[in-house]
């Protein structure tokens, strides 16, 4: 099932979701910038990697993770995982604006399959971030266009 599992002092091992993701140093990730691939196998596919890391990096809270795809030998898969109520969630970041407000924010949407590719279960997981309430505009309260469990504030809305 998965790969044997990868021992490097810059990489930290977390168990999410049923997958075991590994969490690289800053330091790893500028080596990986130059060439990405760790053990033999390539992180994501072309410029994906670099995508991932410059998104993070302008993100406060957010991190960089890698997961083994259910198949060996597969390339890595990447994640963003974020810190909600002490517990890492993986996410997919996304620019929104309140249009009551005018806040301005990156959010995290857990409701996608795609961020559970090489868990246990990915649909569980998807039904179960459905179930959860999601995060409204932290300035005037209305309703976000995109569902989100986690937000970072970039211009803070008009208060009425
Ligand atoms: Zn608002």
């Amino acid at each position: 099932m998965s790969s044997t599992e990868l021992v490097h002092p810059q990489l930290s091992r977390v168990f999410l979701d049923g997958q075991r993701l590994y969490l690289p140093t800053e330091e790893l990730i500028d080596a990986l910038l130059q060439d990405p691939q760790l053990a033999g196998r390539p992180l994501g596919v072309g410029r994906l990697f670099g995508q991932f890391v410059s998104l993070a990096r302008q993100t406060p809270g957010v991190r960089v993770a890698l997961g083994d795809a259910r198949e060996p030998n597969k390339p890595f898969i990447l994640y963003h995982v974020v810190e909600v109520g002490g517990a890492l969630r993986r996410v997919v970041l996304e620019g929104q604006t309140c249009f009551a407000c005018g806040w301005r924010g990156m959010t995290g949407n857990a409701r996608d399959l795609a961020l559970y590719e090489g868990s246990e279960d990915p649909l569980g997981h998807v039904r179960a971030a459905l179930e959860e309430p999601s995060l409204a505009c932290p300035t005037c309260g209305v309703a976000l266009t995109r569902a989100c469990i986690w937000l970072h504030s970039v211009a803070p809305g008009a208060e009425r």
